[in-house]
């Protein structure tokens, strides 16, 4: 097997696993599930689908809606040291593998984070990347990481690329 095909392999799963969840499966594994309005069918009917499930669940969470988003939070109480270890490594990994992508002039945003895993997609090309920063050895692979954007020019700022 190639790197590539582990490399693509990876991301499929990582894809799979992500929508195989419904909308309360992603709430308890991110922590948060933002919805388009439009893509819930009736919000109120959405909020207390997830709120009925937290309560069976003995969970807190706070749902709402604004601008055409309906939302879900957890609300934690107490420490999440874990998750808050995790946010860390993965903005330190974005630190050291961004810039490459900026040099082959993509444009990255973040598709789909899950977490130590993240899928990343240029805005003006179909290349992708995928990262797993759960250890120190980070794996990393994709076209957005290996070939140059066939667009030229100076790539545009993206929330990715600002942060890291
Ligand atoms: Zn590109």
């Amino acid at each position: 097997m190639t790197d590539g095909d582990q490399i693509r392999r990876r991301m499929q799963r990582l894809v799979a696993r992500v929508t195989r969840r419904d909308a309360y499966g992603t709430l308890l594994a991110a922590g948060q599930v933002i919805k388009r309005v439009e893509d819930v069918g009736d919000p109120a009917v959405w909020r207390d689908e997830i709120r009925r499930q937290a309560r069976a669940d003995r969970i807190k969470v706070r749902t709402g809606m604004t601008n055409g988003i309906v939302w879900a939070l957890l609300h934690y109480v107490g420490a999440t040291d874990a998750r808050h270890a995790q946010s860390t490594r993965y903005m330190r990994a974005l630190s050291r593998v961004i810039p490459e992508v900026q040099t082959r002039r993509h444009e990255p945003n973040v598709i789909l984070r899950d977490g130590d895993e993240a899928l990343f997609r240029c805005e003006r090309c179909d290349a992708f990347g995928y990262l797993d920063s759960s250890e120190e050895r980070l794996i990393v692979g994709g076209e957005l990481f290996e070939a140059d954007c066939p667009h030229d020019g100076p790539p545009r700022t993206t929330a990715l690329t600002f942060l890291a």
